[in-house]
Protein backbone atom coordinates (compact mmCIF):
# COMPACT_ATOMS: atom_id res chain seq x y z
CA UNK A 1 0.00 0.00 0.00
CA UNK A 2 1.33 3.67 -0.82
CA UNK A 3 0.15 7.12 -2.07
CA UNK A 4 1.72 8.87 -5.16
CA UNK A 5 0.66 12.51 -5.43
CA UNK A 6 1.46 13.55 -9.56
CA UNK A 7 3.08 16.64 -9.51
CA UNK A 8 1.71 19.04 -12.12
CA UNK A 9 4.01 21.85 -14.22
CA UNK A 10 3.90 24.38 -16.87
CA UNK A 11 6.55 26.58 -18.46
CA UNK A 12 9.50 25.28 -16.43
CA UNK A 13 7.26 25.74 -13.28
CA UNK A 14 5.57 23.74 -10.41
CA UNK A 15 2.25 24.58 -10.13
CA UNK A 16 0.51 26.34 -7.20
CA UNK A 17 -1.53 23.69 -6.19
CA UNK A 18 1.57 21.35 -5.98
CA UNK A 19 1.61 22.28 -1.74
CA UNK A 20 -1.89 21.28 -1.16
CA UNK A 21 -1.27 18.18 -3.11
CA UNK A 22 1.97 17.12 -1.58
CA UNK A 23 0.22 18.18 1.96
CA UNK A 24 -2.93 16.28 1.35
CA UNK A 25 -1.09 12.94 -0.31
CA UNK A 26 1.18 13.52 3.19
CA UNK A 27 -1.70 13.79 5.62
CA UNK A 28 -3.69 10.41 3.46
CA UNK A 29 -0.48 8.27 3.79
CA UNK A 30 -0.40 9.30 7.53
CA UNK A 31 -4.34 8.69 8.08
CA UNK A 32 -3.55 5.25 6.13
CA UNK A 33 -0.93 4.21 7.91
CA UNK A 34 1.75 3.85 4.69
CA UNK A 35 4.29 5.17 2.50
CA UNK A 36 3.77 8.55 0.57
CA UNK A 37 6.06 9.94 -2.36
CA UNK A 38 5.30 11.95 -5.12
CA UNK A 39 6.08 11.84 -9.05
CA UNK A 40 7.20 14.48 -11.86
CA UNK A 41 7.35 13.97 -15.59
CA UNK A 42 9.87 16.29 -17.15
CA UNK A 43 11.95 19.21 -16.27
CA UNK A 44 11.17 22.84 -13.96
CA UNK A 45 13.20 25.12 -12.40
CA UNK A 46 12.30 24.92 -8.80
CA UNK A 47 14.04 23.17 -6.39
CA UNK A 48 12.46 19.78 -5.66
CA UNK A 49 13.85 18.77 -2.86
CA UNK A 50 12.34 22.22 -0.96
CA UNK A 51 8.84 20.38 -1.54
CA UNK A 52 9.91 18.18 1.40
CA UNK A 53 8.50 20.72 3.74
CA UNK A 54 5.31 19.88 2.50
CA UNK A 55 5.57 16.35 3.97
CA UNK A 56 6.54 14.35 1.07
CA UNK A 57 10.14 13.08 1.50
CA UNK A 58 10.55 10.88 -2.05
CA UNK A 59 10.10 12.51 -5.20
CA UNK A 60 10.60 10.70 -8.34
CA UNK A 61 11.52 12.43 -11.53
CA UNK A 62 11.90 11.44 -15.29
CA UNK A 63 13.54 13.91 -16.49
CA UNK A 64 13.56 12.23 -20.08
CA UNK A 65 9.85 11.93 -20.13
CA UNK A 66 8.92 15.17 -22.46
CA UNK A 67 6.23 16.83 -20.59
CA UNK A 68 3.78 17.20 -23.62
CA UNK A 69 0.88 18.74 -21.80
CA UNK A 70 -1.54 18.19 -24.95
CA UNK A 71 -0.41 14.14 -24.55
CA UNK A 72 -2.58 12.86 -22.36
CA UNK A 73 -2.53 9.39 -23.66
CA UNK A 74 1.27 9.20 -23.53
CA UNK A 75 1.66 10.54 -19.89
CA UNK A 76 -1.15 8.32 -18.80
CA UNK A 77 0.94 5.21 -19.97
CA UNK A 78 4.06 6.75 -18.40
CA UNK A 79 2.23 7.07 -14.97
CA UNK A 80 0.56 3.51 -14.92
CA UNK A 81 3.77 2.04 -15.62
CA UNK A 82 5.37 3.57 -12.19
CA UNK A 83 2.07 2.95 -10.45
CA UNK A 84 2.39 -0.42 -11.43
CA UNK A 85 5.78 -0.90 -10.56
CA UNK A 86 5.82 0.42 -7.36
CA UNK A 87 2.84 -0.96 -6.49
CA UNK A 88 1.00 1.94 -5.51
CA UNK A 89 -2.76 1.89 -4.73
CA UNK A 90 -3.82 5.42 -3.95
CA UNK A 91 -2.83 8.05 -7.35
CA UNK A 92 -3.57 11.73 -5.86
CA UNK A 93 -3.85 14.62 -8.85
CA UNK A 94 -4.03 18.15 -8.13
CA UNK A 95 -7.12 20.13 -9.38
CA UNK A 96 -6.65 21.15 -12.72
CA UNK A 97 -5.33 20.21 -15.83
CA UNK A 98 -4.01 16.81 -15.29
CA UNK A 99 -7.36 15.47 -12.93
CA UNK A 100 -9.31 16.33 -16.07
CA UNK A 101 -7.73 14.46 -18.60
CA UNK A 102 -5.03 12.13 -16.96
CA UNK A 103 -6.72 11.10 -13.63
CA UNK A 104 -9.88 9.68 -15.96
CA UNK A 105 -7.67 7.59 -18.64
CA UNK A 106 -5.42 6.32 -15.47
CA UNK A 107 -8.19 5.04 -13.27
CA UNK A 108 -9.47 3.39 -16.72
CA UNK A 109 -6.10 1.97 -17.64
CA UNK A 110 -5.98 0.30 -13.95
CA UNK A 111 -9.46 -0.57 -13.68
CA UNK A 112 -9.68 1.62 -10.35
CA UNK A 113 -11.89 3.94 -9.25
CA UNK A 114 -12.11 7.65 -9.60
CA UNK A 115 -13.37 10.16 -7.79
CA UNK A 116 -12.94 14.07 -8.67
CA UNK A 117 -12.30 17.18 -6.79
CA UNK A 118 -12.49 15.81 -3.35
CA UNK A 119 -12.53 17.61 -0.39
CA UNK A 120 -10.89 16.96 2.82
CA UNK A 121 -9.48 13.67 3.28
CA UNK A 122 -11.43 10.27 3.20
CA UNK A 123 -13.39 8.95 5.55
CA UNK A 124 -11.61 5.78 6.10
CA UNK A 125 -13.46 3.88 8.95
CA UNK A 126 -15.73 1.25 6.72
CA UNK A 127 -14.14 1.71 3.65
CA UNK A 128 -12.38 5.15 1.44
CA UNK A 129 -15.06 7.27 1.43
CA UNK A 130 -14.57 10.61 -0.26
CA UNK A 131 -16.16 14.15 0.23
CA UNK A 132 -17.17 16.35 -2.58
CA UNK A 133 -19.52 19.26 -3.76
CA UNK A 134 -22.54 18.46 -6.20
CA UNK A 135 -25.71 20.13 -6.68
CA UNK A 136 -23.68 23.66 -7.89
CA UNK A 137 -21.82 23.41 -4.43
CA UNK A 138 -25.31 23.08 -2.76
CA UNK A 139 -24.76 19.57 -1.15
CA UNK A 140 -22.18 17.55 -0.92
CA UNK A 141 -22.00 13.85 -1.30
CA UNK A 142 -19.66 10.64 -0.22
CA UNK A 143 -18.24 8.23 -2.66
CA UNK A 144 -17.03 4.81 -1.57
CA UNK A 145 -14.15 3.74 -4.07
CA UNK A 146 -14.46 -0.40 -3.84
CA UNK A 147 -11.51 -0.97 -6.04
CA UNK A 148 -8.30 -1.79 -4.76
CA UNK A 149 -6.11 0.66 -6.30
CA UNK A 150 -7.80 4.33 -6.23
CA UNK A 151 -7.38 7.65 -8.25
CA UNK A 152 -8.63 10.78 -6.82
CA UNK A 153 -8.34 14.43 -7.53
CA UNK A 154 -8.66 17.01 -4.94
CA UNK A 155 -10.23 20.76 -5.23
CA UNK A 156 -8.11 23.19 -4.94
CA UNK A 157 -8.29 25.47 -1.81
CA UNK A 158 -9.79 22.43 -0.03
CA UNK A 159 -7.40 21.23 2.24
CA UNK A 160 -4.88 23.79 5.28
CA UNK A 161 -1.58 22.90 4.05
CA UNK A 162 1.28 23.10 6.64
CA UNK A 163 4.88 23.23 6.33
CA UNK A 164 8.09 21.96 8.17
CA UNK A 165 11.91 22.25 7.73
CA UNK A 166 12.52 19.05 6.01
CA UNK A 167 13.83 18.34 2.90
CA UNK A 168 13.06 15.76 0.22
CA UNK A 169 14.99 13.39 -1.42
CA UNK A 170 14.75 13.64 -5.49
CA UNK A 171 15.38 10.31 -7.17
CA UNK A 172 15.42 10.07 -11.25
CA UNK A 173 13.49 7.15 -12.77
CA UNK A 174 13.18 6.50 -16.45
CA UNK A 175 9.87 5.70 -17.95
CA UNK A 176 9.02 4.34 -21.28
CA UNK A 177 6.70 7.23 -23.20
CA UNK A 178 4.28 5.89 -25.90
CA UNK A 179 4.82 7.07 -29.36
CA UNK A 180 3.15 10.42 -29.54
CA UNK A 181 -0.20 10.12 -31.07
CA UNK A 182 -0.63 14.00 -31.39
CA UNK A 183 2.16 16.47 -31.45
CA UNK A 184 2.08 20.48 -30.41
CA UNK A 185 2.60 22.50 -33.50
CA UNK A 186 2.51 26.06 -31.90
CA UNK A 187 1.76 27.57 -27.69
CA UNK A 188 0.66 30.85 -28.13
CA UNK A 189 1.11 32.20 -24.14
CA UNK A 190 -1.46 34.91 -23.63
CA UNK A 191 0.89 37.56 -21.73
CA UNK A 192 0.49 38.98 -18.40
CA UNK A 193 -2.55 37.11 -17.59
CA UNK A 194 -2.52 34.86 -14.47
CA UNK A 195 -4.66 31.54 -15.06
CA UNK A 196 -7.81 31.36 -13.18
CA UNK A 197 -6.46 28.15 -11.49
CA UNK A 198 -3.32 30.11 -10.59
CA UNK A 199 -5.34 33.39 -9.34
CA UNK A 200 -5.42 33.17 -5.45
CA UNK A 201 -7.13 36.63 -6.43
CA UNK A 202 -9.98 36.60 -8.63
CA UNK A 203 -11.93 40.14 -9.96
CA UNK A 204 -14.89 39.28 -12.41
CA UNK A 205 -17.17 41.05 -14.46
CA UNK A 206 -20.67 40.94 -15.17
CA UNK A 207 -23.56 42.41 -17.47
CA UNK A 208 -23.37 45.61 -15.16
CA UNK A 209 -20.46 46.39 -17.04
CA UNK A 210 -22.89 46.67 -19.75
CA UNK A 211 -20.32 46.38 -22.62
CA UNK A 212 -16.78 45.09 -23.27
CA UNK A 213 -15.39 48.83 -23.30
CA UNK A 214 -16.00 49.42 -20.13
CA UNK A 215 -13.57 46.33 -19.43
CA UNK A 216 -10.40 48.73 -18.68
CA UNK A 217 -11.86 48.93 -15.07
CA UNK A 218 -12.22 45.47 -14.03
CA UNK A 219 -8.74 45.18 -15.98
CA UNK A 220 -6.79 47.75 -13.89
CA UNK A 221 -8.36 46.59 -10.31
CA UNK A 222 -7.19 42.76 -11.38
CA UNK A 223 -3.44 43.90 -12.19
CA UNK A 224 -3.09 46.35 -9.26
CA UNK A 225 -4.13 43.26 -7.23
CA UNK A 226 -2.09 40.50 -9.24
CA UNK A 227 -5.53 39.28 -10.00
CA UNK A 228 -7.16 36.56 -12.17
CA UNK A 229 -9.93 37.82 -14.64
CA UNK A 230 -13.46 36.23 -14.55
CA UNK A 231 -16.67 36.90 -16.31
CA UNK A 232 -20.01 35.61 -16.03
CA UNK A 233 -21.77 33.46 -19.03
CA UNK A 234 -23.42 36.31 -21.06
CA UNK A 235 -20.83 38.46 -20.99
CA UNK A 236 -18.64 35.41 -22.66
CA UNK A 237 -21.61 34.46 -24.44
CA UNK A 238 -22.19 37.72 -26.01
CA UNK A 239 -18.28 38.21 -27.47
CA UNK A 240 -17.39 41.05 -24.85
CA UNK A 241 -14.34 38.42 -22.95
CA UNK A 242 -12.76 35.59 -24.02
CA UNK A 243 -14.56 32.19 -22.83
CA UNK A 244 -11.31 30.83 -20.85
CA UNK A 245 -12.76 33.37 -18.33
CA UNK A 246 -16.38 31.84 -17.89
CA UNK A 247 -16.81 30.62 -14.11
CA UNK A 248 -19.65 28.77 -13.32
CA UNK A 249 -21.31 25.58 -13.56
CA UNK A 250 -20.79 25.51 -17.05
CA UNK A 251 -17.55 27.37 -17.00
CA UNK A 252 -14.80 26.97 -14.95
CA UNK A 253 -15.30 26.17 -11.11
CA UNK A 254 -12.83 28.01 -9.15
CA UNK A 255 -11.61 28.36 -5.28
CA UNK A 256 -9.71 31.58 -4.94
CA UNK A 257 -8.95 33.41 -1.52
CA UNK A 258 -10.47 36.15 -2.50
CA UNK A 259 -13.58 37.21 -5.55
CA UNK A 260 -14.50 39.99 -6.31
CA UNK A 261 -17.69 40.41 -8.35
CA UNK A 262 -18.65 43.41 -10.13
CA UNK A 263 -21.92 43.85 -11.63
CA UNK A 264 -23.33 39.95 -11.66
CA UNK A 265 -26.67 39.44 -10.50
CA UNK A 266 -25.63 36.04 -8.44
CA UNK A 267 -27.48 33.18 -10.12
CA UNK A 268 -27.20 29.88 -9.17
CA UNK A 269 -25.51 28.89 -11.59
CA UNK A 270 -22.64 31.24 -11.69
CA UNK A 271 -22.52 30.80 -7.78
CA UNK A 272 -21.80 27.11 -8.40
CA UNK A 273 -18.81 27.69 -9.85
CA UNK A 274 -17.13 30.36 -7.60
CA UNK A 275 -19.20 29.92 -3.92
CA UNK A 276 -16.15 27.66 -2.65
CA UNK A 277 -14.16 31.15 -2.42
CA UNK A 278 -12.65 32.01 0.60
CA UNK A 279 -14.06 35.13 0.91
CA UNK A 280 -16.40 36.35 -1.71
CA UNK A 281 -17.05 40.30 -2.22
CA UNK A 282 -20.00 41.68 -4.12
CA UNK A 283 -20.77 44.93 -5.72
CA UNK A 284 -23.78 45.85 -7.24
CA UNK A 285 -26.30 48.79 -7.15
CA UNK A 286 -29.41 46.43 -6.91
CA UNK A 287 -29.71 45.75 -3.04
CA UNK A 288 -31.52 42.84 -3.47
CA UNK A 289 -28.96 41.24 -5.80
CA UNK A 290 -29.01 37.65 -5.01
CA UNK A 291 -25.48 37.79 -5.03
CA UNK A 292 -25.52 39.54 -1.71
CA UNK A 293 -26.89 36.47 0.26
CA UNK A 294 -23.43 35.06 -0.50
CA UNK A 295 -21.31 37.80 -0.15
CA UNK A 296 -18.97 37.89 2.78
CA UNK A 297 -18.54 41.79 1.93
CA UNK A 298 -21.38 43.92 -0.12
CA UNK A 299 -21.10 47.20 -1.71
CA UNK A 300 -24.00 48.68 -2.80
CA UNK A 301 -22.84 50.93 -5.11
CA UNK A 302 -22.40 51.49 -9.25
CA UNK A 303 -19.44 49.68 -10.60
CA UNK A 304 -18.23 52.53 -12.56
CA UNK A 305 -17.77 54.61 -9.40
CA UNK A 306 -17.06 51.65 -7.13
CA UNK A 307 -13.79 49.88 -9.23
CA UNK A 308 -11.83 52.97 -9.78
CA UNK A 309 -12.03 54.00 -5.85
CA UNK A 310 -10.75 50.39 -5.06
CA UNK A 311 -8.62 50.58 -7.63
CA UNK A 312 -6.84 53.91 -6.37
CA UNK A 313 -7.25 52.73 -3.07
CA UNK A 314 -5.11 49.50 -3.70
CA UNK A 315 -2.27 51.36 -5.79
CA UNK A 316 -2.29 53.57 -2.62
CA UNK A 317 -1.72 51.37 0.25
P1 LIG B 1 -27.42 39.86 -15.11
O1 LIG B 1 -28.25 38.76 -14.55
O2 LIG B 1 -28.00 40.70 -16.18
O3 LIG B 1 -27.00 40.76 -13.87
C1 LIG B 1 -26.32 41.99 -13.99
C2 LIG B 1 -26.20 42.55 -12.59
O4 LIG B 1 -25.48 43.77 -12.68
C3 LIG B 1 -27.54 42.88 -11.94
O5 LIG B 1 -27.61 42.28 -10.65
C4 LIG B 1 -27.55 44.39 -11.84
O6 LIG B 1 -28.20 44.84 -10.66
C5 LIG B 1 -26.08 44.70 -11.80
N1 LIG B 1 -25.77 46.04 -12.34
C6 LIG B 1 -26.25 46.64 -13.46
N2 LIG B 1 -25.67 47.84 -13.64
C7 LIG B 1 -24.81 48.01 -12.60
C8 LIG B 1 -23.93 49.05 -12.21
N3 LIG B 1 -23.77 50.14 -12.95
N4 LIG B 1 -23.21 48.89 -11.07
C9 LIG B 1 -23.35 47.78 -10.29
N5 LIG B 1 -24.16 46.76 -10.63
C10 LIG B 1 -24.88 46.86 -11.76
N6 LIG B 1 -24.05 32.01 -15.70
C11 LIG B 1 -22.76 32.10 -15.30
O7 LIG B 1 -22.29 33.19 -14.93
N7 LIG B 1 -21.97 31.00 -15.33
C12 LIG B 1 -22.41 29.77 -15.72
O8 LIG B 1 -21.64 28.81 -15.74
C13 LIG B 1 -23.75 29.65 -16.13
N8 LIG B 1 -24.27 28.47 -16.52
C14 LIG B 1 -25.60 28.38 -16.85
C15 LIG B 1 -26.14 27.14 -17.17
C16 LIG B 1 -27.48 27.04 -17.49
C17 LIG B 1 -28.04 25.68 -17.83
C18 LIG B 1 -28.30 28.19 -17.50
C19 LIG B 1 -29.75 28.09 -17.82
C20 LIG B 1 -27.77 29.42 -17.17
C21 LIG B 1 -26.42 29.54 -16.86
N9 LIG B 1 -25.84 30.78 -16.53
C22 LIG B 1 -24.56 30.83 -16.12
C23 LIG B 1 -26.58 32.03 -16.67
C24 LIG B 1 -27.14 32.52 -15.33
O9 LIG B 1 -28.42 31.91 -15.10
C25 LIG B 1 -27.34 34.05 -15.36
O10 LIG B 1 -28.17 34.40 -16.44
C26 LIG B 1 -26.03 34.81 -15.50
O11 LIG B 1 -25.11 34.38 -14.50
C27 LIG B 1 -26.28 36.31 -15.32
O12 LIG B 1 -25.13 37.01 -15.64
P2 LIG B 1 -24.88 38.47 -15.01
O13 LIG B 1 -25.05 38.38 -13.53
O14 LIG B 1 -23.61 38.97 -15.57
O15 LIG B 1 -26.05 39.31 -15.69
Amino acid sequence: MSVLAIIDHGQGQIKKSTGELLAYSAALANALGTEVSALILGTVEDNLSDLGKYGVSSIFQDINAGFNTADNQALTAAIAQFVTEKNIDTIVFPDGTLSNSVAPRLSAKLKAGFVSNAIGLPKLENGFSVKKAVYSGKAFAWYKINTAVKVISISSNSFEVKTSDATANVEAVSLNLEASKVTIQSVDIVKGEIPLSEASIVVSGGRGLKGPENWKIVEDLAHSLHAGLACSRPVSDSGWRPHHEHVGQTGKQIAPNLYIAAGISGAIQHLGGVNRSKVIVVINNDPEAPFFKAADYGIVGDVFEILPRLTAAVNNL
